[in-house]
């Protein structure tokens, strides 16, 4: 399988390259220079499968010249056997025909793990095979850092040092990452805020001696690797009820398009999707791109569902790409005035295009708390994130009876525990596995937000490891 750019300059690449690439060279996107597809035979073949071998089956004609297929189903059983709960991916019963998958089992108690515990395993393959290290360098709010050092500890060939602005995550998030001891993994909390942490990264990686020296890499949101990853779980719910034979839906909250973009590919490799439901909090872009294809950006607003606080959605640039035809030329032209002017400028054609598919719903806080209330009185505790998915779905039940609306449930609810109490008045325990969070030892190293100082601990980070993995 051979990669192209959205914006069609950057060298198209095989898989290796594209998961080492993440973003491509001309600032697109790579994606599959031609969508695989499995027959209705081949997908019912797959019912049935554990979690991890439907991913290996799902993901083998995107990766086969980097991985054979049984190096592939090792690391997919490895990424996945650290989950929670036996089914990795289960579904729950919320109302009629709809229906919550649970994608909040993993290490760091969000969906995000389901592509990083792959990713990690696959950079480590691939980076031992070249004899080659890398260095990750991240900088977080709270969220992505946690599930980046889960997906990177103890990983023989990456080190990986993630910034957070000190004093500033909640206690959750912090020992999430903190109470990670592992060699390889640096915490750093800097004096300052978090766009001072973003800041302090994006220099590191301007700094080209610095850049090339400790070969920087990011798991960002935008590697394919992480779409691909996500296709199995869509499929795995869609076999569960009845696919290929019988159509389904899916409603996900949206932030950064990267979810809902695997189930669109899900759908292009041919499972019966009848529709895929955004749910947005206020900032809600998405929905009023698909409502009235006005596609403009507005500044971020804090809501209850943080990592849903988006006004670009990265991934969205591999939808535009196929709404467009495939024409890179108006992909990337399209892209530049959304940058230039805040306003994307969709044609007509393409704008149709989503909205035979696509539904959008944006949730308020408060909506967000009522729904999260509703669910509790059913008997099901949902975080914020899930609680707007659910909300979406509620609003858009296609009309055939027979189709099943399934939510994402991209978070645990104890991720997000204020929340939660205010819309429940109780406090959602965490799982017995990370029942002892708060008192588990943590490590991190202070700093100033001042690059010199920040180069410096990364270097000797490294340096140290490195040492460590020849001895
Ligand atoms: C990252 C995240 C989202 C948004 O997912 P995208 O792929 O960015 O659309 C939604 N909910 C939770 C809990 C998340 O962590």
């Amino acid at each position: 399988m051979r990669y192209v750019s959205t914006r069609g300059q950057a060298p198209i690449l095989g898989f290796e390259d594209t998961l080492l690439a993440g973003l491509a060279a001309d600032g697109g996107l790579y994606v599959p220079e031609a969508w695989p597809s499995f027959s209705p035979a081949d997908w019912r073949a797959m019912r049935g499968l554990p979690y991890p071998e439907l991913t290996a089956r799902i993901l083998q004609p995107f990766v086969a010249d980097a991985f054979d297929q049984a190096t592939l189903t090792r690391l997919c059983r490895e990424a996945y056997a650290g989950f929670g709960h036996p089914a990795v991916a289960p579904l729950v019963q919320l109302d009629h025909r709809l229906f919550a998958l649970e994608l909040f089992h993993g290490p760091t108690l969000a969906f995000k793990d389901f592509a990083l515990q792959l990713l990690g395993r696959m950079f480590d393959d691939v980076l031992t095979r070249r004899g080659s290290r890398i260095t990750i360098v991240g900088a977080t709010s709270g969220d992505t850092g946690s599930a980046a050092i889960e997906a990177c500890r103890d990983r023989a060939n990456i080190d990986i040092v993630i910034l957070h602005p000190k004093g500033r995550t909640s206690p959750i998030q912090r020992r999430q990452m903190t109470s990670v001891l592992s060699h390889n993994v640096g915490n750093v909390a800097v004096e300052g805020t978090f766009d001072d942490c973003q800041d302090l990264v994006k220099a590191m990686f301007a700094d080209v001696a610095f850049r090339d020296a400790m070969r920087l890499s990011a798991v960002n949101s935008i590697n394919w690797a992480r779409v691909a990853a996500q296709i199995a779980y869509y499929a795995h719910a869609a076999l569960t009820f009845g696919a290929p034979d019988r159509q389904v839906a899916f409603a996900v909250p949206t932030g950064n398009f990267g979810n809902v973009l695997a189930a669109w590919a899900a759908r292009r490799m041919g499972l019966p999707i009848h529709s895929l439901i955004l749910g947005a909090n206020r900032n809600d872009i998405l929905a009023r791109f698909i409502a009235a294809n006005d596609m403009s950006m507005r500044a971020v607003e804090p809501s209850l569902s943080p990592s849903m606080d988006i006004q670009v959605s990265s991934n969205f640039e591999r939808l535009l790409f196929e709404l467009m035809e495939r024409d890179a030329a108006a992909t990337s032209a399209a892209m530049a005035r959304f940058r230039a002017e805040g306003r994307m400028p969709v044609p007509d054609a393409a704008w149709r295009r989503a909205t035979s598919l696509f539904r959008a719903s944006a949730c308020d806080d408060d909506a967000t708390i009522a729904e999260i209330a509703r669910l509790d009185a059913d008997g099901y505790l949902a975080d914020p994130h899930t609680a707007i998915g659910v909300a979406a779905a509620r609003a858009h039940m296609p009309a055939d009876p027979d189709i099943p609306v399934i939510v994402a449930a991209t978070a645990h609810p104890a991720k997000f525990p204020d929340a939660v109490e205010r819309a429940t008045g109780r406090r959602p325990a965490l799982p017995a596995r990370l029942a002892d969070l708060e008192t588990r030892p943590e490590r991190f190293t202070e700093l100033p937000a001042d690059l010199a100082t920040v180069e410096d601990f990364v270097r000797r980070h490294a340096l140290r490891n490195a040492a460590r993995n020849i001895a």
